[in-house]
Order: C-alpha cells, then sequence, then structure tokens
C-alpha cells in the first residue's frame, strides 16, 4: 500500500459526503498509509475518516485543521476502499456513507477494549530488600517474582492466573508504589487461534462424491493461485453443497487466509453454527443483528488484524474490512435478503462478487434454485457451473402432484382438499411427518364487515389490516400498526359482524386442531418464532418427532433438514404469481421448490419416497407445472425467453427513483416537474411516475419513476444528470434504487 510522506493529507469522513477534506498531520505522526483510520475536526463535531492520500494542496496549510487522532490500528484494506468507491457509484450513494458501514461498530475504533497491564518498579530482588519501610509479603513477593522475566509487564489476567493474587493486591502494590499500572489497547493480539486451528483437525474427503470432488478441487484451485472466478454451486437441497464449501473453507484457511460466508439471516440458525463445529471443532465468528457490540467489536478488530479464520454473517458482514481475505461463500444466494432496502440500497450478492475481484479471491454462489441472473450468468460461461445433480445421501426425490381446487374443493369455510386431508390421515397412521406450506401470516388476510362491505384498512397505508387471532389483533403487515381487534365496524358501528376472509397459517392451524384433534400440530412463522433460542428448540422438537404436523410460512423453507418428514402440503400456490412484480413468478418457483425439498430428504426407498401435493386454481399454469415436472431450467428457459421479448433484466438494466412525502400535494407536484425534464435518449426507457402499488405507506405518499436501458448504458449517470436538474424540496425524499427488487 502506498505511503502518503506528505503532511497533508486527503480525508473521507464517515457521513453524507463523496469528496475528502484536506488536512495536516501534526509533526510526530509520520509515514502514514492510505487506509489508516483517524479522527478529525469538522465544523463543530469530531468525525471519524480515513486517509485516501496526498493531500490537495489547494488549500494553504496554515489554513488547513489538524488530524486530531490517528488510531493505532491496522489500516482498512485495499479491497475494502475499492468496494466503497464502487459501491458508492454504482447505487448512487454518498461514499461516507458507505464508510460509515465499513467503519461500524464504530466503538471498535473510538473506545476498543484496554486491558490493564502491570510492570514491576523495582529491576531486580536486590532493590527491593533496600526499602525496608515496605513489607514484602508472600503475596507481593509472588507478583515481583513474576513481573522480574517481564521488562514490558503483563496483564492483569495474566498475573491472577499465574500467580494466583487477588485484583485487590495488585491495587494495594500500585498504592505503595511497588508497581506501575498502565492502560493498553488490547486488540493487537487478540486470541489468533482460530488460522491454525484447522490443520489440527485436517480430514480427508474421501467420503465426498464424485461431482463433490470435482467442485471442491476446481474451487481449491482458485482459493491456491488467487483467482477471483464466480461459481455457482447449484444442487437440489440435500445434494451436499455445504459439505462441499466446507471442504474450501478448509483449504482456505490453511493457505493462511480468512473466509467469509453470507447467509440470509434466517438460515444463520444454531443448527448451522453447530454444523460448522462439528466440522472444524472451533466456532465461527458469527455477524448478524443479534449478537453484542461488544462481539461486534471482537469480530471487527480481528478481522482487520487478520486473526479471524471464518466470520460468518448476514449482508452487513460484507462490510467488515477483512485484511487478508481468501474465499467467499454466499449460500443461498438468490435470497431477497442480501438486498438492503433501506439507507443505503445495495446488492450483498453482487458487491460480494465485486469484492472477490479486488481481493484476487473466489466466490461460491451455492443455491438449490439460484436467482435467473445467476443461471443466465452461468450459462453464458461468465461463471464456473458447478452441479451436484443427485441427493447425497441417496435419498429420492420426492413425488409431486397437483390438486385442482376447482375439481376437489374444500369443504365450505375450509382451506383443505380432501385428498390432501386423506394424506395427511395417512401419514398420521405411519408417524411420518407433514409440512403444510401457507405464505400468509396471522389468521386471515382480509376482514370484511357484512353489514356494510367495509374492508378494514391500515391507519398509515393502503393496506388490509391482518387478522392475528392467537393475539386478538389486527396488524399491518407492511408498517406495524396494530390495534385490538374489537368486531365493531368503525364504519357502520355494526357489531360482531366482522368476518375474516381468505387463509393464514392460523386459521389452517384450527381446521387441522378440528379434523386431527390427536395431531400434535405447531405453527412455524416469524410471529411465534421470534428468537433464536425459541426457533432452535422448536426445529429440535420436529427433529426428534415430538410434532406431527407443521404448518409454516416461508420461514420453513430454508435449509433445515427434517427426518422424518415425509409430506409437504402447499395450501395455496396461486399466491404471489399475479402480483405486478418482475420477479414475482421466480420467486414463486423458488419458494415453492425449496418446500417440496424438504420433502423425503432421508428416504432411500422408492416405495418411502416423499410426497409432494400442490393445491392450486391454476392447473395450467406453467410455473407451476414445471415444478410438478421438478424441470428447474425448463422453467428458467421459459422465463429467460419471456425477459427476453419483454427486454427486461438480464437484458436490460432497471433502476427506480422513488419520491415520497407526507405532503400528496408536493409529491403530486415535485413529480410532474421532475418528468417534465426527463432525458429523451434512444435506448432509455423512462416509466412513470407512477403511484407505487401501495400508494400511501407508512404515512407517505408515494410515487415512482421505472428507468430501463440497454445494457450498455450507463443508467446512473442518466438518473444524475437528470435529478440534478431540479432542486428536491425539503419535504420530498427522493431514493435511487438500482438493480430494483422490490415494487412495492
Ligand atoms: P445442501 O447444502 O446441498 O442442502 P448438505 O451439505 O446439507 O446439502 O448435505 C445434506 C446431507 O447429506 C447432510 O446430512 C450431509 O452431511 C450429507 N452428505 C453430504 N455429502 C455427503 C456424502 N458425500 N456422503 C454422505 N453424506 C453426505
Ligand atoms: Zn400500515
Amino acid at each position: 500500500m502506498k505511503n502518503v510522506n506528505s503532511k497533508e493529507v486527503s480525508v473521507l469522513v464517515s457521513g453524507p459526503f463523496n469528496e475528502p477534506f484536506d488536512y495536516v498531520l501534526e509533526d510526530k505522526n509520520t509515514n502514514f498509509s492510505v487506509g489508516q483510520v483517524v479522527l478529525v475536526p469538522f465544523g463543530k463535531r469530531k468525525i471519524v475518516g480515513i486517509i485516501i492520500g496526498d493531500g490537495t494542496k489547494t488549500i494553504p496549510e496554515t489554513k488547513l485543521k489538524t488530524v486530531l487522532q490517528v488510531y493505532d490500528l491496522e489500516p482498512i484494506p485495499k479491497p475494502s476502499i475499492e468496494l466503497m468507491n464502487f459501491l458508492a457509484s454504482w447505487y448512487c450513494v454518498f461514499k461516507g456513507l458507505v464508510l460509515k458501514m465499513i467503519l461500524s461498530p464504530i466503538e471498535a475504533i473510538t473506545s476498543p477494549d484496554y486491558e490493564k497491564v502491570y510492570k514491576s518498579n523495582y529491576p531486580n530482588e536486590n532493590e527491593i530488600n533496600e526499602f525496608e519501610k515496605i513489607k514484602i509479603t508472600y503475596k507481593r513477593k509472588l507478583v515481583l517474582d513474576f513481573l522480574l522475566n517481564f521488562d514490558i509487564g503483563k496483564s492483569q489476567n495474566d498475573i491472577i492466573k499465574h500467580t494466583g493474587v487477588s485484583k485487590a493486591i495488585l491495587r494495594d502494590m500500585v498504592q505503595k508504589n511497588i508497581i506501575q499500572e498502565k492502560k493498553v489497547f488490547k486488540n493487537r493480539n487478540l486470541d489468533s487461534n482460530f488460522l491454525t486451528n484447522s490443520k489440527e483437525n485436517k480430514k480427508n474427503y474421501d467420503f465426498l462424491n464424485l461431482e463433490q470432488k470435482f467442485a471442491v478441487d476446481r474451487i481449491n484451485d482458485s482459493i491456491v493461485n488467487t483467482k477471483s472466478d464466480c461459481f455457482l454451486l447449484d444442487g437440489v437441497t440435500g445434494s451436499g453443497k455445504t459439505e462441499t464449501y466446507f471442504e474450501t473453507v478448509r483449504t482456505c484457511l490453511d493457505q493462511g487466509k480468512q473466509v467469509l460466508i453470507l447467509l440470509p439471516e434466517i438460515v444463520l440458525t444454531p443448527d448451522w453454527e453447530k454444523r460448522f463445529f462439528q466440522k472444524f471443532s472451533f466456532a465461527p465468528l458469527v455477524w448478524n443483528s443479534e449478537i453484542t457490540k461488544k462481539k461486534k467489536k471482537k469480530i471487527w478488530l480481528s478481522a482487520l488484524n487478520g486473526t479471524a479464520g471464518v466470520i460468518v454473517g448476514a449482508r452487513s458482514a460484507l462490510m467488515i474490512p477483512i485484511s487478508n481475505l481468501g474465499l467467499i461463500i454466499v449460500d443461498e444466494e438468490h435470497e431477497q435478503a442480501f438486498k438492503q432496502e433501506e439507507n443505503v440500497r445495495y446488492n450483498a450478492r453482487d458487491m460480494a462478487i465485486y469484492r472477490s475481484k479486488r481481493s484476487f479471491a473466489p466466490i461460491v454462489l451455492a443455491s438449490a434454485t439460484p436467482s435467473l441472473e445467476t443461471f443466465y450468468n452461468a450459462k453464458k460461461g461468465k461463471y464456473v457451473h458447478l452441479t451436484l445433480p443427485k441427493r447425497a445421501t441417496g435419498a429420492t426425490l420426492p413425488h409431486i402432484k397437483l390438486i385442482d381446487l376447482s375439481v376437489h374443493p374444500a369443504d365450505k369455510g375450509k382451506w383443505l382438499s380432501p385428498l390432501l386431508l386423506d394424506e395427511i390421515e395417512s401419514k398420521l397412521k405411519n408417524k411420518d411427518q407433514t409440512l403444510l406450506f401457507l405464505n400468509r401470516r396471522g389468521y386471515a388476510p382480509l376482514s370484511i364487515c357484512n353489514s356494510c362491505g367495509n374492508k378494514i384498512k391500515c391507519v398509515n397505508c393502503d393496506t388490509w389490516l391482518v387478522e392475528h387471532r392467537s393475539k386478538n389483533i389486527l396488524v399491518c403487515h407492511h408498517c406495524g400498526y396494530s390495534t385490538i381487534f374489537e368486531n365493531i365496524c368503525k364504519k357502520c358501528g355494526a357489531e360482531g359482524q366482522i368476518k375474516a376472509y381468505g387463509p393464514g397459517i392460523e386459521r389452517i392451524e384450527e381446521e387441522i386442531n378440528e379434523t386431527f384433534p390427536q395431531a400434535r400440530s405447531i405453527v412455524l412463522s416469524s410471529d411465534t418464532m421470534n428468537n433464536h433460542k425459541i426457533l432452535s428448540e422448536t426445529l429440535s422438537k420436529i427433529k426428534n418427532n415430538k410434532v406431527d404436523i407443521v404448518i409454516g410460512t416461508q420461514m420453513i423453507a430454508k435449509g433445515h433438514d427434517f427426518p422424518n418428514l415425509k409430506l409437504v402440503g402447499i395450501v395455496d400456490s396461486d399466491v404471489g404469481l399475479s402480483g405486478g412484480d418482475l420477479r414475482a413468478s421466480e420467486r414463486t418457483f423458488q419458494v415453492l421448490q425449496q418446500v417440496s425439498g424438504r420433502s423425503g430428504r432421508h428416504s432411500e426407498k422408492e416405495e418411502d419416497k416423499g410426497i409432494v401435493l400442490i393445491q392450486t386454481y391454476d392447473s395450467k399454469n406453467p410455473i407451476i407445472n414445471a415444478i410438478a415436472r421438478n424441470n428447474r431450467n425448463e422453467f428458467f428457459d421459459k422465463e429467460l425467453m419471456s425477459r427476453q421479448y419483454a427486454k427486461m433484466p438480464p437484458y436490460s438494466r432497471l433502476a427506480s427513483i422513488i419520491l415520497s412525502s407526507r405532503l400528496e400535494r408536493k409529491l403530486e407536484t415535485f413529480s410532474s416537474d421532475l418528468l417534465k425534464l426527463a432525458p429523451l435518449f434512444k435506448n432509455v426507457k423512462i416509466f412513470g411516475p407512477a403511484p407505487a402499488p401501495i400508494y400511501f405507506l407508512r404515512g407517505r405518499y408515494r410515487r415512482r419513476f421505472l428507468i430501463k436501458s440497454d445494457k450498455n448504458v450507463n443508467i446512473q449517470d442518466v438518473i444524475l444528470n437528470w435529478i440534478k436538474k431540479i432542486k428536491t424540496p425539503n419535504n420530498v425524499k427522493l431514493t435511487i434504487d438500482i438493480d430494483p427488487f422490490s415494487f412495492m
């Protein structure tokens, strides 16, 4: 890394800024590197930032402010700085805001852990004896003898460990001037056992099957030769993707390099950690929204100083400045959770690919149902496509059947077809488990007053309130607004007339309890499983056969392995197909495939095969049929053709501009003003400003422009030049969303 020799330096501060500011360094600070973290005065405040180069010399040195502090840390690594620059320009956000995410938690920098270190005031034993005034007791002597060997002192913990004296003794010795106490910065020598551990646990990988071995060898080759290949590790659930990438993690550690594993938050379960531990005999460093600041500090510092071996985290872990990165894994790469939808809108999977390039490290995208764009890139040869075609345990794939609800309808006011109920009954008899999947939380998605027809809506949004009968409340799933369900219509005043329409999972549970009162059922959704502890207890209950019927939302689609599950019933496969959003079919396909993959993961015999029953009113639908035929590539090819026909990504580029305001009139005026200034280019199409599908959300009115361009157009420039032409009023918020996922 380039050294900055001049006393004037250019500092990017964390906050809404793109350009750096010049500062001077005090004389005592010489020879600093790019990436060094500093504290600088900024207006009336003090802000952290990083040195990004020499000063610009555009302002006389005497006018420059002085850097207040240079933190005693390794510099932020170059690939992290490159990621910051690229992410900021790709997503049209301030570099300083990306920097803020990198320098987080800020406490790791500003209030690192200190430890007390003690040093003897006597260079040798003889001198001690001269001071007769101070009695050298047995305990004091133990401490002094121990410290005799350490000129630079020893930490409080070490002293206590070796001598067995108490803190009080040490305090007392400091008071009597026998020893001195110093506070030192602890991050330099964080426990560094992670990187060496794997060698001791080296196992051979002979148990892997041919395809798995091929994949491991191919990825290992890139790790060892520092090639930044992008791999798609593509295999049905249970084909051993995790097992396969674990072997590459081992290789990377053996190379003395660090590994970053990104997982959607929801997959990052104690189960996953346990499995990792069993494999490697050490715990990975887990970075998610639930861990404490203290742990975050430790992970951040040990990532930066190169001692953290394996960091596994949700999308924000991508921002951790890992100094010696040798491999990135993105598991369940198709997951929407990798896209951050607030503040800085970025896609962690896409940025991880960039980060891997800059780090000369390979990246592995793993999925049973890759996203369409990843599939497309693999097909074009941009990514290396590694396939694991069969279930590693030898289990057969489930048998999938459609139930046409117009031919075999459920009873009135019920949601499960007799065909599905029969199958559940036979599984109950065999003591096999059933999973019923419906991606709708709560009791019913819609409540209507029978006497006036009023649909009960959210006060902040244009959405219907969802009844949650277990808690006796109505909830808005968009803004979280909730109110007690009183069963009095606010519009006409009728009492007891509010009726539930459509099913949510609570209602399915009710139907199951009525039909099979002897069965042990459980509801798995983000409402019931609101922390890791409950979730992991429930998951082990299911694994240990303490549950007969699991009723779950999308939450259940992910990664879990239930050995006794033999039947999956999809209550409503039509949900999600009709939404006006680009990825609606893709997502429905993925979820249905993932859920189907839960069935019969361990059944080896044909007659023991897992079964998937899919209820639908739309039995001719190509997506549902592709699932029924278990033909993913057929679905992808069809979907790609339709995208190409409609000139949609990956055959074009998309971006949106979202405008929102609490004041409807301001929003309307500004959006039509902006429209008047819309650029006219042959290869750029601008749609809108359309009211967002939910026009009124969280108390704000919202409109959006959708910008579609040819692939070779710099869509960011087009947008930035456009919005530059007019000042956004204070009470309107303008957000740019590049490669949008959400169209709400
Ligand atoms: P995926 O990540 O693709 O869903 P996993 O790696 O979780 O698959 O593997 C599924 C199950 O199969 C796990 O219990 C795993 O230990 C086992 N497994 C994976 N590969 C093999 C293999 N080659 N031989 C035997 N069992 C395997
Ligand atoms: Zn709401």
